[in-house]
């Protein structure tokens, strides 16, 4: 009992168990929601390749740092993309 009363006390302060890894990391702002003249725009390929991997995968939202709302607007355009040809589903 005394034991477990020790542990979650050293896990509140961060002083024992601190990694500065996870200092470091920066919360993520979604580049639709800072821009406000940023337009995501389905004919435009080159904006939407910053949102897919070099397999031509769309990328998770860990990796775009999007909001749950954009993220899935640059889902749909990727997809339109593709279905015009603009973007390709696959690579190599
Ligand atoms: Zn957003």
């Amino acid at each position: 009992m005394a034991d477990k009363k020790q542990r979650k006390n050293n896990k509140n302060n961060y002083d024992e168990d601190y990694n500065p890894k996870f200092r470091k990391q920066r919360k993520k702002v979604c580049v639709l929601c800072s821009d406000k003249n940023f337009v995501l725009d389905y004919k435009n390929p080159e904006q939407l390749r910053k949102f897919i991997n070099e397999k031509g995968k769309i990328l998770p939202r860990r990796s775009t740092g999007a909001c749950s709302k954009h993220q899935r607007d640059i889902t749909t355009a990727v997809k339109r993309a593709r279905h015009i040809a603009i973007l390709p589903y696959t690579q190599n």
